[in-house]
């Protein structure tokens, strides 16, 4: 029996995860591995955000993480800043 499923994104459990990305700058759209993310949590969603570097033009891209967005990246294992502190 074999299912097809249109998944959005397949994690096999053997080999590093990576993460689909885009620049806003130059348009290039690329995988990313978890150690080149960098994941931000706010005290609010609006403070809430990723961040990488465009490995094709070096830009410092930031975007806003939904809630889906922490657990993947989280499940991922990317290092996750906690910025609202006491
Ligand atoms: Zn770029």
């Amino acid at each position: 029996m074999t299912t097809t499923m249109a998944g959005a994104m397949t994690t096999t459990l053997t080999g590093p995860v990576l993460f689909k990305a885009a620049c806003p700058d130059c348009r290039s759209c690329f995988e990313l591995a978890s150690d080149a993310l960098r994941l931000a949590i706010g005290a609010s969603s609006r403070t809430t955000f990723y961040s990488f570097t465009c490995p094709d033009c070096g830009s410092a891209v930031r975007k806003p993480a939904g809630e889906r967005i922490v657990e993947l990246l989280t499940g991922g294992g990317v290092r996750t800043l906690r910025l609202h502190t006491g």
